[in-house]
């Protein structure tokens, strides 16, 4: 546990049992467990097989109380006079399984929904089955979006756009003149999104700021209120939102917009407008890393300290400026849905290094490898930066030698096993501090990195991790199994995909950079699993399609209540097939299958290939239409 950091990142969600196997605590660190990998043996039984995403939608549902129980907490401990009504931005996650899921969990909490663009609001608006639900309606709008929009006010629903641009007022405005939607003589509610002058600090903080994508400028804001002033205009400014981008890392900087935003708030409430709502956005962290304080993204602050500084905040703000305090509204997502699933590939092959020293002088004494033996002896005291560089720099000559024909095949080979030997005794003597390294050529310090054995994984960095390759998000990664005993290998997880970009080399630490995962050699026919956790968020819908690699099989699964420590797999989604993938970009089986049978076909004419031959070619084309993209069993 303590070698994977589990306890810094899990959240008490995750642990290691007596058999050695990672399990999951879906309800939190006092419920029962699930064994991931009696999930996944389970699965293979019904002939599922990793890459799997694994789904615990209880873990969902505590989420959910989590959140909306550290709100009541902070406003019953302040005597806020004021509720919270948090939202859930589907764009985080939108499978429909998990937005249900997190609404029927919310729904004691009056939780409502987010939506970012137009196909959002369709997957929403119909989930808005009690009248006090919300829908907050970010993202850039047009005016069929703004139409149906004021189409669930008239319903009746909390529909509320919140405005980003100007332009997008002017259209809310037209929205209003083509139809009477909302009833008449009830204004249509609307928000605005405030540019702040505030930011955060990570790997999403230019979503906030004054030069941020997305927001009014505050006099852009006094411009609108002053066109809408006359109380004649048919809309009704009731929520301020802001969002300052995703893991926002330091609690100081969430402190800062809030008070600049409840400021704002309260010196409109003093011009007499009836503000009801602020929105806080997303930005609530989730710590993916080991407790690193320093690693980007990397959060300071716990989810009753972020509820009680928000809360605190703004009440503080109010009762200074005579107000009363809003309804707060938060949009996380990524705290919400991140430790719900985890991800289980199987390690398909591994390749190591030989770091042996080669039978001596096989190809015959070459000055060259004696120079390179003299070396191996050296890495074992000498200085380390000095021993490098000369070894470096006789691998030079070697490479050059053998171009011009002066080394054989037997020196070449010799000379690599040599040189390599020689990295692994450096290695050995690398220090471990960062500071020490630090001081290192950068070379020596890859060396780690250089000598790992490569794990081929049965999966996509593009399509499972894309944060990881997009903007160097490290994810929690360990085996998921044997973990009674000690894992001897140092290794790099390979991806499927043909782009040396497809490889997972960063992981999880407490100090410094981590850049080899300590994992188990294979045994000969045993599957050997790897875990990825915290990948609810993001992953599974930004993920893309490099080389054509799909959607992995999910599974979804549940506490058995009536059996306390056992679960039950509820729902399958099979992953994407081969088939599926092609129809992506416009290649379909039937055209296909023309084609590669006009080709078998000219062979059977020349008599190069049997009919017989040519019908099972065929055959096999066609049945690999219907394999997984992932390398089946
Ligand atoms: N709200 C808005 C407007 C967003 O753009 C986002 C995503 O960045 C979120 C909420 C969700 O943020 P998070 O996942 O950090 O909670």
């Amino acid at each position: 546990e303590a070698l994977y950091h589990v306890p810094a990142w899990g959240a008490g969600f995750f642990h290691v049992n007596e058999a050695g196997h990672v399990a999951v605590r879906p309800l939190g660190p006092e419920g029962p467990s699930i064994d991931l990998l009696e999930v996944i043996e389970r699965l293979r039984a019904q002939h599922v097989h990793p890459p799997v995403l694994l789904r615990f939608q209880d873990l969902l549902r505590t989420r959910v109380q989590q959140l909306n129980r550290a709100f009541r907490r902070a406003i019953a401990e302040t005597g806020y006079a004021n509720t919270y009504r948090g939202v859930y931005p589907i764009k985080v996650n939108q499978l429909r399984e998990v937005v249900e899921e997190i609404l029927e969990a919310g729904a004691p909490f009056s939780f409502g929904l987010e939506c970012g663009s137009k196909s959002e609001l369709l997957a929403t608006l119909p989930y808005l089955d009690r009248d006090d639900m919300l829908l907050i309606c970010n993202g850039c709008k047009d005016r069929a979006m703004m139409q149906l929009i004021l189409a669930g006010q008239r319903l009746g629903k909390k529909v509320i756009p919140v405005i980003e641009r100007m332009a997008e007022f002017r259209l809310l405005l037209e929205a209003l003149e083509d139809r009477s939607l909302p009833q008449a003589g009830v204004p249509a509610i609307f928000g605005v999104r405030l540019r702040l002058s505030a930011t955060g600090a990570g790997l999403w903080s230019e979503s906030g700021g004054e030069t941020s994508k997305f927001g009014l400028s505050l006099s852009e804001l006094l411009g609108l209120l002053d066109r809408i002033g006359d109380g004649h205009s048919g809309v009704s400014l009731q929520l301020l939102h802001f969002h300052m981008g995703s893991q926002i890392a330091h609690l100081a900087h969430i402190r800062e917009a809030v008070t600049e935003a409840a400021r704002i708030y309260a010196r409109l409430r003093k011009r007499g407008l009836g503000i009801t709502y602020l929105d806080i956005g997303g930005g609530l962290g989730v710590t993916y890393e080991a407790g690193n304080p320093d690693a980007p993204g990397s959060i300071d602050y716990s989810l009753g300290e972020y509820a009680h500084t928000v809360v605190a905040t703004v009440q503080q703000v109010c009762e200074a400026e005579g107000v009363p305090p809003p309804v707060l509204i938060s949009e996380s997502g990524r705290a919400l849905t991140a430790y719900h699933s985890v991800f289980v590939t199987e390690v398909l092959d591994t390749r190591s290094r030989h770091y042996e020293l080669p039978a001596w002088a096989n190809g015959g004494i070459h000055p060259l490898l004696e120079e390179l033996r003299r070396l191996y002896d050296a890495a074992a005291s000498e200085p380390l930066s000095a021993t490098y560089e000369q070894l470096e720099a006789v691998r030079q000559q070697v490479n050059r030698s053998f171009r011009e024909g002066a080394l054989s095949l037997e020196q070449k080979a010799e000379a690599e096993q040599l040189y390599w030997a020689t990295c692994a005794r450096l290695c050995e003597r690398l220090p471990r501090s960062s500071e020490a390294l630090e001081t290192l050529p950068e070379n020596l310090r890859q060396l780690p990195t250089r000598l790992a054995d490569h794990y081929l994984c049965n999966f996509s960095v593009f399509r499972s991790l894309i944060d990881h390759w997009a903007i160097g998000q490290h994810f929690p990664i360990m085996p998921i199994h044997r973990l009674d005993e000690p894992p001897t290998r140092h290794g790099i997880l390979i991806d499927l995909t043909c782009d040396s970009d497809g490889q997972v080399s960063d992981f999880v630490t407490p100090v410094g950079e981590k850049h080899t995962l300590e994992l188990h050699p294979l045994r000969p026919d045993e599957p050997y699993y790897l875990g990825f956790f915290l990948m609810g968020a993001y992953q599974d819908i930004m993920g893309d399609q490099h080389n054509l690699f799909g959607r992995v099989t999910e599974a979804h699964v549940y506490l058995d209540e009536d059996e306390p420590g056992n679960f039950y797999i509820e729902l399958i989604l099979p992953g994407a097939t081969v088939e599926k993938e092609l129809a992506q970009v416009q290649y379909y089986p039937n055209d296909l299958e023309r084609r590669m049978n006009r080709l078998i076909q000219e062979k059977v004419r020349t008599g190069a290939l049997r009919p017989r031959e040519g019908v099972e070619l065929l055959e096999l084309y066609r049945r690999v239409f219907r394999t997984s993209t992932y390398l089946e069993h």
